[in-house]
């Protein structure tokens, strides 16, 4: 299975306060963020780098430079682990893919997708709940169409049932992860899970309904 669950003790530390609770939007976006560190260290392990000499102020020496990156943030909640990667990947070139999920099915309806050059690429694809994996395997699905060959998705914590269904969907797609839970409940949110990750970052929680 080509699942890597981030446990270095930071990860779980910011990964708790996310699922609690009682953390309100501005700290909640700050350990997404934080969080997002971990799992983008993790993620470019193995990303290609473009090696050569570099002049040190004392004398020369090999140097290594990280190989064209792009990013896929899934609307509207992967926005919440974007500013991590520029951060961290200022070369970074950075695609949209929206969508919005049927209430009923929880499948995706498609939106808005905006993606850069992807081929020549590693694609990190920002999808922070991984539930039943139907947007994540639709955002591989636009990034794959687009050209894209070495895609590697980022999410906060997996449902195993969408783990299940990258494996089937992507084989070829390895996933990094904060945790994997339970499961989901009957309206296909992610037990424990944290919420709904976009209303806890947007502070859309408490608005009334349209
Ligand atoms: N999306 C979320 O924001 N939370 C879940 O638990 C599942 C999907």
């Amino acid at each position: 299975m080509n699942l890597t669950v981030v446990d270095h003790p930071l990860a779980r530390h910011y990964l708790t306060t996310l699922r609690d609770g009682t953390t309100g939007n501005a700290e909640f976006r700050a350990a997404a963020r934080r969080l997002t560190n971990t799992l983008v260290m993790e993620a470019t392990r193995e990303v290609p780098t473009i090696d050569g000499p570099v002049e040190t102020p004392m004398g020369t020496t090999e140097g290594h430079r990280l190989a064209d990156v792009v990013a896929v943030a899934v609307l509207r909640a992967g926005l919440g682990m974007l500013d991590a990667v520029v951060d961290l990947i200022p070369h970074v070139k950075v695609g949209f893919a929206g969508l919005q999920r049927d209430e009923e099915t929880a499948e995706p309806v498609e939106y808005y997708v905006n993606l850069p050059v992807v081929d020549e690429s590693t694609v990190l694809i920002l999808e922070p709940m991984l539930a039943t994996g139907g947007s994540l395997s639709w955002a591989v699905d636009k990034a794959k169409e687009a050209g894209a060959t070495d895609i590697i998705a980022l999410c906060v914590v997996a449902a195993p049932e969408g783990v299940k269904r990258m494996y089937e969907d992507h084989p070829d797609v390895r996933i990094v992860v904060a945790a994997e839970d339970a499961g989901l409940n009957d309206t296909y949110y992610i037990v424990p899970g944290l919420g709904d990750m976009g209303d806890r970052l947007f502070g859309t929680i408490d608005r009334p309904p349209l």
